[in-house]
Formats: structure tokens, sequence, C-alpha cells
């Protein structure tokens, strides 16, 4: 009795999640891929003109599926077309800024270099104090002279470079600002290293809730310019470094630094298709892909089909079969949201902004599940293998991860991979893609990958290489998950909240 009154209702339910399931098409997921994989794209990268038309292409799919807009969009800190929250980012260059010994310029990339910019102002100084090894040990700083030299002029480069840290961390809170290394390597490292120092790098521009880090400008500088130096108080390198080991020495001469930011302002965006809920509508379900990816490098187009154009287009895929079933007066109880971050390539930078400005609360944000590739098969896996890794799902809420084994059981016979799951596993995919934005704050996630293959981060990520048919497998499997979770009476428990 108890099964035959059960039994309709839930073959009911199923029923309807296979009916619009059968609405994610491989031709459709091939169709999408084939635009946003394509070079016009030109690798959709963070910031940039590709990046924006892959936004506006991912807005006008949710527009044609005939998803709203986000109601009160702007309250909700995001664009008034009501699909883009855009964040801003800082293109961050090296460079900006200059020194002057005795009034002579001291060039960047040529007597001197630095990993990062701290002092972000001008500085002018009338002495430099010496250290040396012994007296850098910490128990004869002295201090008070904001400009500082170590004269280690042997140290290897692998330790010069592993004490960057520990040594502007002592000398922080004594006075001095700028920490000079002299180093006879400092000439080959910047030949070696020109490239990674001069790299621009993006960060986001007004991190919430994160103040900006002062501490002491460590530069490393050549022999030649420490002998400029040394030369004002007639010392040689010699002389020098035996006198600063037994007492505090300072040479008067004229030094200045001035600060003229190379930083650049962009903007990115998530694109938001949200389709509100029923009788719990104040709930959320968010299905997240990065749409960004590696842009154009030495003239090459990095399409990234799979890195994360396969997730995005799943994405879109059952943002249009929620939005058509909600058409149909079958709509999900819970709201869904379906969101196509951008900047993960440059540190999941969308997610963070998103999960420190949420559009929705994050206390009512059920899940988060994550699709970061799934058109590939990876070097583990064979070209018969029908599998998928999933990472994180039992992690703060196990519950989520028997419901995606439920609906994996019932409807898509995935081999469920849990290898990269594991705590020990050196790779730590699951602190590399979006979804860990979202754990952090305690919200249960799943994340959804193929895992490495041989032009994963290469230029060859192209579409004719996607598995279609195990994409849209995948994305099924993703698919009833949303369904069930948008559906079910009792949202997943949490049983770990994050420390
Ligand atoms: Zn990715």
């Amino acid at each position: 009795m108890f099964l035959a009154f059960l039994a309709p209702v839930s073959a009911q339910t199923d029923s309807t999640a296979v009916r619009y399931a059968a609405t994610i098409t491989q031709a459709d997921l091939r169709m999408l891929l084939d635009t946003l994989a394509s070079d016009a794209y030109e690798g959709r990268e963070t910031g940039m003109k590709g990046g924006k038309m892959a936004a506006k292409y991912i807005t006008d799919r949710f527009r044609s599926y005939g998803i709203p807009p986000v109601p009160d969009a702007r309250t909700r800190g995001m664009m008034a077309d009501g699909y883009r929250q855009q964040f801003p980012l800082v293109l961050t260059k090296a460079g900006g800024l200059a020194l002057k010994v005795d009034g002579k310029e001291q060039l960047f990339m040529r007597d001197q270099f630095y990993f990062t910019e701290k002092l972000k102002q001008h500085l002018k100084a009338s002495e430099v104090m010496l250290l040396t090894p012994v007296t850098a040990g910490g128990t004869r700083l002295g201090g008070g002279s904001k400009v500082v030299m170590l004269l280690d002029p042997g140290k290897p480069e692998a330790s010069l470079i592993a004490d960057l840290r520990p040594l502007s961390e002592m000398l922080a809170g004594t006075g001095t600002e700028v920490l000079l290394l002299v180093n006879d390597s400092a000439e080959s490292m910047m030949r070696r290293y020109g490239r990674l120092i001069e790299r621009s790098e993006m960060r986001l521009g007004q991190p919430v809730k994160k103040a900006a880090k002062a501490g002491v400008q460590v530069v490393v500088i050549t022999p030649e310019l420490a002998r400029i130096i040394l030369d004002q108080g007639r010392l040689s390198m010699k002389k020098a470094m035996k006198m600063a080991a037994k007492k505090r020495v300072v040479v008067k001469v004229p030094i200045e630094f001035t600060y003229k930011s190379l930083d650049e302002q962009l903007s990115a965006e998530n694109v938001l298709g949200y389709v509100e809920g029923s009788d719990k509508k104040g709930e959320l379900v968010v299905v997240t892909a990065h749409y960004d990816h590696l842009g154009v490098i030495d003239g090459e187009v990095y399409n990234g089909a799979d890195d994360d154009g396969s997730g995005t287009v799943a994405v879109l895929e059952m943002a249009q079969a929620f939005a058509k079933a909600k058409a149909d007066g079958h709509g999900p109880r819970r709201s869904m949201l379906f969101m196509a971050v951008s900047g993960e390539e440059k540190g999941l930078l969308g997610s963070e902004w998103y999960t420190d400005n949420p559009v929705f609360p994050l206390d009512s944000t059920i899940a988060n599940l994550n699709i970061d590739m799934i058109g590939r098969v990876d070097t583990v896996h064979g070209d018969s293998s029908s599998y998928v890794y999933v990472i994180g799902s039992k992690r703060i809420s196990n519950e989520l991860g028997g419901i995606i084994e439920a609906q994996n059981a019932t409807h898509t016979q995935l081999d469920l991979d849990y290898t990269f799951d594991a705590d020990s596993d050196p790779n730590r995919f699951y602190y590399r893609s979006d979804h860990y934005n979202f754990a952090k704050h305690g919200v249960p996630v799943a994340f959804f990958f193929n895992g490495v293959h041989a032009d994963y981060h290469g230029p060859y990520d192209e579409v004719d290489k996607i598995r279609f048919d195990l994409l849209r497998q995948r994305a099924l499997l993703v698919f009833h998950t949303a369904w069930e979770l948008a559906n079910r009476d009792a949202r997943p428990a949490v049983d770990d909240p994050p420390e």
C-alpha cells in the first residue's frame, strides 16, 4: 500500500525531469561550443575583448531562453541589464618604482629589480644603513634608517629568494621601509626571470574584507649599484662587511624612490541566469562553470573548448531546460541560479567576488554544483570509459554526495571517480576551481571534472577533440542532481562546516 501510494508521485517527478533532460542534446552543446570556443572569441580572457564578447553571448542566450533579468538587479550589486555582475580588476605591472642614488637613475631590470611592489609612495632618505648576514640575524638590527642594505653578495639564489619574506618580516616595525639586497647573481636573475618579473598579474580591484598589506619593500641590486652607495662612505665591500658585522654603520648618501603606478584598471562580469522557484523560492541552488580562458598567447588563440567551454555550454543547456520546464508549469520549487563566472584562470576571481558580494544570500544557498572540464577523457581512463571525477561532494554535506550517487544510479550510470577527492591528493583540485569559494563559506559543493589531458592549458584544447556523448552524459548527471536538489523537501544537511 505504502509503495503503491508513493510510486506514482516519484515516477511523475522523475519522468518530468527526464522529459526536460532530453532537451539537453549533443547537437545543442556542439552548436554553443562551436561559437564560444571559436577564434572569434579570442580565448575569452578575463577583462579583455573576447571575455566581454563571451559575456554578451551568454547573456543573449539566457534572454533567448526566456529567462527574465534578476529582479532589483541594481540593488543587488548587478548591472542594470539584470544578467551581469561586474567586478573591478587591477592588472598590476611591476616597474613603477624608480630608484635614484645620489641623483642618478638606477633602472629597473638593469640595476635593480623586485618581485612585489610594497612601497607605493615617494620616499627620500639621506642615508643607508648596512647590515651583514651576522647583524641580519636579528640581534643587532638597530633600525632607525628608512633604507637598509644587506651585504651578502655571495648568497646563493635559492636562499636569497627563500629569505625575502622572513627578512622583510623581521624588519617590519623597525622604521625601515626599503631593504636593498646586494647579490652577485642579480644580473643573471634578471636575464632568466625577466618574463616572470615583468609579467602582468590580475587581481580583484577592491578585495572586500582584505586590507592592503603594507610591508618592507625588498629590492635586489647589482654589486655595481652597491659599490656606488658604498663609495659615498669610502668603503669597499669587504671593509663594509667587516665593520657592519661589529657595529651600526651608516653611509650618508641621497637616495630616493619615486612611485608611479603602472597598474591598469579593468573589469569583468559573472553572467547570471536566474530561474525563480515556487514554494521554496527563498532557497537557491547555484550551478557554475567558468567561461573565461587564457586568451591569446604569442599570437595563438587558446580556445579552451574543454576548459571550460564544456562546462559553460552545459550550464547554458541546463538553464534552458529549467526555463522551459517553468514555462510549461513544471518550474523548480527552489530557485536556480545558472552562473557563468569569469576570472577563474586568474585565480578564481569571479567566484570570489560573487561569494564576497553574493547576489542571493549564501546562507539560503543550499548547494553549488560546479563544472570545470567535462568534455574529454584523461590519460588514466580509456576512450571507452564513461566516468567523471567527483570532488568535494561529501566534504560539507554527506547527503549531497549521496544524492549525486542516487541520481547517477537512476539516470546516468557514469563511473564516479573519487580519486581526486582524497585529502592527500597532491593535485589539490578541491581548491582549484570555483566551487571552493562557495565551500569556504560553508555551502555544500560538488565539482565535476574530467581530469587533465595533453591539451590542458595548451593551444590545442579545441572543439574537434570534444566527446559530446560524454559531455552530455555528465551534464545530465548535474542536471538531475540540480533538479532533485531544487525539488526535494529538505535541503541537504550540512555536517561539516569549515573551520
Ligand atoms: Zn578550468
